[in-house]
This record gives C-alpha cells, structure tokens and sequence, in this order.
C-alpha cells in the first residue's frame, strides 16, 4: 500500500517535476522567442539606421514631402490668418505656388502632342483600335456612374431645402444656348489653325442683327416686344379693315439675337489631342517612312519627361503655397453654414463614394489586383491635383507616377492618359448634376424624371466639354441648366465653395483617368505582349534609333559599291 503511495507520490512529483520542466522549458523557450526577437529588432534596427532609412525616404522622397507640404501650408495659413493680409498680399505670398502652375502648363502642351503622336504611332491600328475601344468604354461608363451617384446623392440629403434668399450671390455668369455650346465642342475637336489651337479655342458670343419683318408677323411672333404689340394694336384701333390690309405688307425693323464666332483665351485641348492620334495613327501606318516623324516625338516626350523629373522637385513648395494661399484668401468661414453647407457636405460624400469605393471596386474586379497598392503609387499626383485644382496641370506628375510608381507600359499611358485627362472627369459630371439639382430644390422647381435624364447627359457633356483647368466645370454648368430650363444667373449661388470643391473633383478626375489607364492596361496585355513578342521588347525603348538605322545602310551602301568595283 505504501509501495503504492509511494509510488503514486513519485508519480505525482514526476508529473510536477515533469510539469515543472515543461513550465521551465516553456519560460526558457519563451526567454529564448524574446531574446531572439530582441536581437532580430536590434540588428533591424541598426540595420534601419543605415542604409534602409536612406533607401525608405529616396523612394518615398516626394510623397513625404508633398504630405509635408500641405499640412505646413495648412498650418501657416492658418498662423497667418489672425494677420488680415490684404488681397495684395496675399498675391505676394502665393506667389511661389502661381509659378508651379506656370512650370506645370508649360510642359502641357508640349507632352499632350508628343506623348500621344508616339504613343499612337508605336501601336497598330487594330492594337490601338481595340484599346480606344476599352478606354472609351470605361470613361462612358464611370462617367454615368458619377453622374447617377450625383443624383441620388441630392435627391436624398436634399439640400436645397429653403428659399434661394438665404443664399448670397457671387461674382456674373456668361449664358450660352445648349445647342450652341455642343456645336462648339464639336467646332473644338477640328481647330481651322493648328498654331491658334495652342492658345485659342472657339467660343459662340452674342450679337444682335437688325431685321425686317412683316407686321403680322410680327405680331404672331413668340419673342413680341411690348412697344411692338401696342402698336399693333394701335394701329388696329385707329384704322379700318383696308388700312389694316395695308398694313400687312408694311415691315418692321427689330433686333434679332444672334451667334457669331468668338473665342476664349486658352488651350484648345480637344482638338490637339484630335490632330495628334489621327497623326499618330497615320505616322505608325508609314512604317519605314513613318520613323524619323516617330523618333522625333518619342524623343521630344522623353526630354519633356526629363524635365518633369526636375519640375517635380518644386512641386511641394508650390503645392505648399498655392494651398496655405487659396486659405488665406478665403472669406468667412460662416458663409458654409445653412444650405450651402449641406450642399458641400452632399458633394464631397459623392465624390468620395465614387473615389474611394465605385472606382477602386472597378479595378479590381476588371484587373483582381488590390487597388490600394496601386492609388498608393499615385499619392503625389492626386495631391498635386488637389493643390493645383486643373488635371492637365497635374498631367506630368500623373504620367511619372504611372509609368515609375506603378510600371505601367509607357504605350498605354500615351495613349490614355492624355486623352483621359481632355474628355474623362467623373469629379466635374458629378457635380455638374448634383449642383443642376440643387439649383432647381433652392428655386422650388419640381424636375420630372425626362429632365433629370437630360440633365445626365448635358451634365456628361459638359464634363467632356470642360478644360482640365481651375473652375472650368462652373462654366460648363450653364449648359446643364439652359437644357432644363433653370436660371443660369443661379451658378452665382454656388461660386463661394467652389474653389474647394473644385480641387476635390479634380482629385477625383485625375483618380478616374489613372485607374483607367492601369484597367486598359490590363485589358490589352495580349496585344501588348504579342507586339513585344513581333518586335522584341518594347516598341518604344528597345527599337533601333533611326541615326544607328542610316549608319547600317550608309555602310551597307559603302561596301556595296565597293564589292562592286
Ligand atoms: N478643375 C477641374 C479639372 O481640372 C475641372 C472642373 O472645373 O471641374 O479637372
């Protein structure tokens, strides 16, 4: 019995010792995951010191500093703003940001001709057909998507609850008739003079024609004057039914609004960019004789790249102070209260449900990679154009963080980039409809569902017809409103927050355009892949230079004619 106690003790101090062990293992081991891990963050550490450090911030560089940039400007607008700058200076200090938008449109031009000659140029007509094709397709559809998004979004929060006379009016509105506004548009895509295209586009004014026309006429017209009518009536009075017979063939002379030619200050976008892909297309047809054409615009394009690789070094102090500026001006504040608040408030959960879920969720499904890596890549340009507020401005800093960030082929960003940031802006179609709507709830005016639909499509159109330029989406709304009939002299209502809004939709464009061009990409990876396999690598960067190509037959040529001899 003892034995047994005995040994069922022992077993007992086994299983503790054993137990105990096992805990002293499990603590030593435990010691041991810590010594290791402490040794392992030392060694990072030390590692992290040196070169990795170096390595983080040269790749990040931009990025950190342009986040840097705009909270500093943030916060000195904010130390500057007790001050009471007057508007002069103001101007004075944001003057450093005016000459980044300066530096910025000057490489426009130039890389709009150069990148979509070349990049149309290196594909073959049916490669660059079918990715037309996609692109086209994907801007319609997110474009339709916005413009629903902002629709639902003012029929639901409604803000437009109240009188218009709670809201104060700012600055004048220039009006056009919808019909001549889609002629001009269509007028921009064929400029008459390409040199005139670089600085001018078309714009319908207003004159006014004398003519004559018969007094019954006259009378019957809609648009009949009040002086006119009463002396109709006059004369219907005074005289019997034979002078009144007479009087049918009298004429009378009235002023008749007309259209007349007439421009606007400013890049004619649309019809470079129409000009440049036919011209692309037909350099890439010529073959042979199409190269040196070829070889000078990839050329040009990789020069105006390099010098966007300097520009960029300049943006944060820029971007810093056209945002701490654009603050400083800024008037009060309590002008965001009330409807115009809620109007705001209505935009920006728009644009974000389009930016942050809509437009992600469509690349990943088109391409099932993560989104995030790849809006990640693209951080400097949506902050540029939240900074700068114009998407062609921002163009250069989205073609470098496309092509270096994100690796995209240079042959789908020549192609779709350029014209993306010309015709695709789902921030500025969102708001178009969305602000259309609004103008209608502050007047009372009761849309039916035939009128939200032509508000859609004017507000899509006008979006293709806005410049990628500061507030160009303003302008365009007029045509939005003369469809359905609404105010135009309203839009004064709603100038106040746009200057932020603005910069908010044309982060959301730029966001639109990039995510196009990686979904095309993907889309077109056969055709890539098969033209790189035909040609050995990349059209663009692997070819032969042209000069090398003359060297060959100068030589051929040379020792030909001396086997001859
Ligand atoms: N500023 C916008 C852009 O450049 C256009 C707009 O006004 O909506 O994309």
């Amino acid at each position: 019995m003892d034995e047994k106690q005995d040994n069922a003790t022992s077993l007992f101090l086994n299983e503790d010792t054993e137990k105990m062990n096992n805990a002293d293992g499990g603590v030593q081991r435990l010691q041991q995951a810590v010594q290791t891990r402490a040794s392992r963050a030392k060694k990072r550490v030390h590692s992290i010191t040196r070169e990795s450090v170096i390595n983080f911030l040269r790749h990040n560089a931009f990025v950190i500093l342009t986040v840097a940039a705009v909270i500093l400007g943030i916060v000195l607008a904010f130390v500057l703003r007790p001050y009471n700058m007057t508007y002069r200076q103001v101007k004075y200090f944001s003057f450093p940001g005016e000459l980044l938008m300066r530096l910025l449109q000057m490489l426009v031009l130039p890389l709009i001709v150069s990148s979509l000659v070349s990049g149309m140029a290196s594909l073959d007509s049916k490669a660059s057909g079918k990715m037309g094709l996609r692109a086209v397709v994907y801007y319609m559809v997110t474009t339709f998507i916005a413009v629903f998004i902002g629709i639902v979004m003012v029929i639901i929060i409604h803000p437009g609850k109240g009188t218009k006379e709670d809201l104060q009016s700012e600055g004048k509105i220039e009006r056009v008739q919808t019909a001549d506004a889609f002629m001009d548009l269509v007028r921009n895509m064929f400029p008459p003079n390409l040199v005139e295209a670089c600085f001018k586009q078309y714009k319908t004014q207003y004159g006014t024609r004398l003519i004559k026309i018969p007094l019954v006429q006259f009378s019957n017209a809609s648009s009949v004057s009040e002086p006119a009518f009463m002396l109709l009536n006059l004369t219907s009075i005074v005289d019997n039914v034979t002078r009144a017979m007479e009087s049918l063939q009298e004429m009378m002379t009235v002023e008749e609004v007309v259209p007349i030619p007439g421009s606007a200050n400013g890049v004619n976008a649309l019809g470079l960019v129409v000009f440049s892909m036919c011209f692309g297309l037909v350099i890439g047809n010529m073959k042979q004789q199409g190269r040196p054409l070829r070889e000078f615009f990839d050329s040009l394009n990789e020069a105006i790249m390099r010098l966007v690789a300097i520009i960029i070094w300049y943006a944060p102090i820029g971007i810093m102070f056209l945002i701490s500026g654009k603050i400083l001006e800024m008037e009060d504040l309590a002008l965001m209260g009330g409807q115009l608040g809620m109007y705001t408030i209505t935009v920006i959960i728009g644009l974000l449900i389009h930016a942050l879920f809509v437009l992600p969720l469509i690349y990943f499904v088109v391409t099932r990679k993560n989104p995030w890596t790849f809006i990640g890549g693209l951080l400097q340009a949506l902050i540029t154009a939240f900074g700068t507020s114009s998407s062609s401005a921002t163009l250069p800093i989205t073609f470098k963080c496309l092509e270096e960030n994100n690796g995209v082929d240079k042959r789908v960003t020549r192609f779709v980039l350029p014209v993306g940031a010309t015709i695709n802006m789902d921030g500025t179609a969102l708001y178009e409809a969305l602000a259309a709507i609004f103008i209608a709830q502050v007047n009372n005016y009761d849309l039916n569902f035939g009128q939200i639909l032509t508000i859609s499509i004017t507000a899509t159109a006008a979006s293709i017809g806005a410049a990628g330029i500061p507030q160009a989406g303003l302008v365009t709304m007029v045509i939005v409103l003369t469809s359905v009939g609404l105010p135009t002299e309203d839009i004064t209502l709603i100038i106040a927050v746009d200057w932020f809004l603005d910069r908010l939709r044309t982060t959301t464009n730029v966001l639109g355009d990039s995510l196009g061009a990686g979904i095309v990409e993907h889309l077109s990876r056969h055709e890539l892949q098969k033209q790189d396999e035909e040609l050995g690598g990349s059209v663009i960067e692997d070819e032969k230079p042209y000069h090398l190509i003359c060297q060959e037959n100068d030589t051929l040529k040379r020792a030909n004619s001396e086997t001859k001899m």
